[in-house]
Formats: C-alpha cells, sequence, structure tokens
C-alpha cells in the first residue's frame, strides 16, 4: 500500500528505472494549468506550464510573448483593446 502523502490526486506517478535494472514508482507534483486569456479564457501561447520553482529560475523573456498584454490577453483580445481604445480617443 501506498503512503498516505502519495494517496492524492494531486499527486502523479513517474516510473523510474533504477540503475539496478529495476523500476521503482516515484510521485511527483502535477503541472499547474496552463495559462488563460484574462478576456475571452483561450490557453496563452508562448507561455510555459511548470512549476513555481522552474518558473522562478526561468528568464523573463521565456515567460510570457514580448508584446502589449503579453501574457494576459491573447493576440486577438489585445487587437480588440487598441481598437476600442484608439476609437474612444
Ligand atoms: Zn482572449
Amino acid at each position: 500500500m501506498v503512503s498516505p502523502k502519495h494517496r492524492s490526486g494531486s499527486k502523479r506517478k513517474v516510473f523510474v528505472k533504477t540503475p539496478g535494472g529495476k523500476t521503482t514508482t516515484h510521485y511527483r507534483k502535477r503541472k499547474p494549468s496552463s495559462a488563460k486569456c484574462g478576456s475571452c479564457g483561450a490557453v496563452l501561447k508562448g507561455v510555459p506550464r511548470e512549476l513555481p520553482s522552474k518558473m522562478k529560475n526561468l528568464p523573463k523573456t521565456a515567460k510570457r510573448p514580448q508584446r502589449p498584454f503579453g501574457g494576459v490577453l491573447c493576440t486577438k483580445c489585445m487587437r480588440s483593446k487598441f481598437k476600442t481604445v484608439a476609437r474612444a480617443k
């Protein structure tokens, strides 16, 4: 029987092959859900789906696209937002 701390849906099984040729089961945290657009909810491209410990060590330029509202809005919503702002002026 698995240890109670591993009997959780938040953990995933990873089968690791040891140097002795046996396969053991390791339990790792699941990756967080992918980043969504703040306006329409579409999955954002160019935003990695990694654990916070790994995101911390990534360069800022690798975490979101280099454009206005990059990592917050998708390209469609960004374009429509700019159009509405331009019309209002
Ligand atoms: Zn959107």
